[in-house]
């Protein structure tokens, strides 16, 4: 070979080796040799005079799948069948899987004059894209499958179902308390707990199943060939119980428990998401009867969600329907009976679902979101109220309108910004408005609550804590946020009724109101007893069905009892 080709060849990094046209090899490089040097064993690359297609024939009988293909490739460039022949495989040497990229070209145009072979060694770029495919699939700290991957497996096996007879077995499980654990041991522990609780998973499970961590400290686990209900419930029972046994840490021990939720599915027509959200649900179920504990999806759970998730449908489209109305109920001094405000109460009419009390939709429409839109459409519909009575003439400059915001609403930076334009839409003045918040709201963001009522009281908006007593009161929540007004839950009014202490509780909160310069409301009101009694005790206002239950804006000044 020429003085110039040689070089040339040698230059090259892929093994490559010139071919005559009958597939003899003609001449091979130095990365060809010394590849062949250092694998003996290795069929692929056979020294100068020797038959690369019988090579080929050579590997095929070794066990390659792939040199069939790779000698139909060689043979059809040489013959001019093709211009160009590519084929990425891997070759297993020592037990070590090797990639390469292999290709043949011709040497010249008319295709009879030989061809070159090379492979380029590519298993670094393929480990690199197995571990990314791994890692897209895994969890980095346990090595489980990750949510992906289950849920793909789970199709496969819900897939599978029609056709056999059997059912799989979906067990959502959730350490109990984690939290605490973690917050108090440090995220350190945390994460060898996991872990810990990754191998002692893998320990009670079969082979065939698949254990996932769907996040924090929740797995999933996915059993086929389930049999019967008890047969799921058996494996739950097993990891409760490894979950239960004490793990041993560096210098500590930790004691968890596990709750499991186990939904079952028996046709291909489940949906792997809705299989495990019917998990999750039950989990949350087990969670609920005490912890440590499994409870199976039942067709009870399955209705509740069934109406939850019809409750939440037609939530979506209330407001456009114009489904919501509002109520309003009497806020009275309780000595002149002057009615010194209102409360608006939103209402909800569904053409199918009937009227639902605020209690059943309203926590779904703030898990959801919705209730910052309605808490918006509620707060202008009742400023748009009041600007109306005070424009007939029936409520004076000083009452009132009390709304409730919830705690979404709270959260949204813009809650000051909102409200004075809906205030200003209005005509009304920022002493118009009371906003009534739960101690509940205030502590989902400490931070930043406070800040947020005071931007609505510097333009003269009030602000009441609402069923105070309930939550989790103390002094220092009444000193640290900006309020006016302090409700007394209607729990404590209902129990001055009954001989002895609540009388006690109410005259004293009271007199805490007092103390820090608020007033107190108190709220159900419903006996003449309970009236007089608040009477008694000082309350600043009162609301209850004693002097008025919430109606509709039209029968608000008229069709309330006497007072
Ligand atoms: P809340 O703010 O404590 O409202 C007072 C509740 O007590 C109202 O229930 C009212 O109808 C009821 N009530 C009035 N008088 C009496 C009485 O004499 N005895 C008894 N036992 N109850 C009485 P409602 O209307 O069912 O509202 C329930 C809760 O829903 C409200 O409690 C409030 O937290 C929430 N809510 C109502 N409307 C809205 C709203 O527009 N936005 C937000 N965020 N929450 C609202
Ligand atoms: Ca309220
Ligand atoms: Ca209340």
């Amino acid at each position: 070979m020429e003085g110039m080709s040689r070089a040339l060849l040698d230059a090259l990094p892929a093994h490559t080796a010139v071919l005559d046209h009958t597939g003899g090899v003609l001449a091979v490089n130095r990365a060809w040799v010394r590849f062949a040097d250092e694998h003996p064993d290795d069929p692929w690359r056979p020294p100068v005079g020797a038959d690369y297609l019988a090579a080929c024939e050579e590997a095929a009988r070794a066990g390659s799948v792939q040199a069939p293909l790779v000698a139909d490739g060689v043979r059809a460039v040489l013959t001019g069948r093709t211009r160009a022949f590519h084929l990425d495989f891997a070759e297993t040497i020592a037990d070590d899987e090797l990639w390469f990229s292999f290709r043949v070209s011709p040497l010249d145009t008319d295709g009879n004059g030989g061809a070159l072979v090379s492979y380029t060694d590519i298993t670094s770029r393929k480990r690199a894209e197995t571990q990314l495919a791994h890692q897209a699939l895994h969890d980095p700290l346990t090595g489980l499958p990750n949510r992906t991957l289950f849920l793909d497996r789970l199709s496969l096996s819900l897939a599978r179902l029609d056709r056999r007879s059997t059912t799989v077995a979906v067990l959502f499980l959730d350490l109990d308390r984690f939290k605490i654990v973690n917050d108090s041991m440090g995220h350190e522990v945390g994460d060898q707990l996991i872990t810990a609780m990754a191998g002692r998973l893998r320990g009670v499970l079969r082979p065939g199943d698949t254990a996932a961590r769907f996040g924090g400290d929740e797995f999933t686990v996915l059993c086929e060939e389930i049999a019967e209900p008890q047969d799921a419930i058996a494996i739950a029972d097993r990891i409760i119980a490894a979950v239960a046994k004490p793990f041993q840490m560096e210098d500590a021990e930790a004691y968890l428990s596990s709750s499991v939720g186990i939904a079952l599915a028996t046709s291909s027509a489940d949906q792997p998401e809705a299989l495990v959200r019917d998990a999750d649900a039950a989990m949350y179920q087990a969670k609920q009867r005490g912890k440590a504990r499994w409870v199976l999806f039942d067709d009870e759970m399955r209705a509740g969600a069934v109406a939850r998730l019809e409750i939440e449908n037609a939530l979506h489209r209330a407001l456009e329907r114009n489904e919501f109305t509002v109520h309003y109920q009497r806020i009275v001094e309780p000595l002149s009976g002057r009615v010194v405000g209102a409360e608006a109460l939103a209402r909800w009419q569904n053409e199918s679902l009937g009227s639902m009390a605020p209690d059943v939709w309203l926590p779904l429409a703030e898990e959801i979101g919705l209730i910052v839109p309605i808490g918006a459409w509620v707060l202008a519909e009742a400023c748009r109220q009041l600007a109306t009575w005070r424009a007939e003439g029936v409520a004076d400059d000083s009452f009132y309108m009390a709304v409730n915001l919830s705690a979404r609403q709270l959260a949204q930076p813009d809650l000051d910004g909102m409200v004075r334009r809906t205030l200003d839409a209005a005509r009304l003045s920022g002493r118009d408005l009371c906003l009534e918040v739960t101690e509940g709201a205030l502590l989902v963001d400490v931070e930043h609550a406070g800040g947020r009522l005071q931007e609505l009281r510097d333009f003269g908006v009030r602000v009441a804590l609402d069923d105070f007593g309930t939550g989790y009161s103390s002094l220092a929540h009444l000193r640290h946020f900006p309020i006016d007004f302090l409700k007394i839950d209607h729990t404590f009014v209902h129990d001055l009724d009954r001989e002895g202490a609540p009388a006690a509780v109410v005259s004293a909160v009271v007199e805490l109101a007092h103390a820090l310069g608020l007033r107190a409301v108190a709220e159900g009101v419903e006996t003449d007893l309970q009236r007089k009694l608040v009477e008694a005790m000082g309350c600043d206002a009162a609301q209850g069905s004693a002097y008025g239950s919430p109606t509709p804006a039209e029968s608000f000044w008229s069709g309330n009892p006497a007072l």
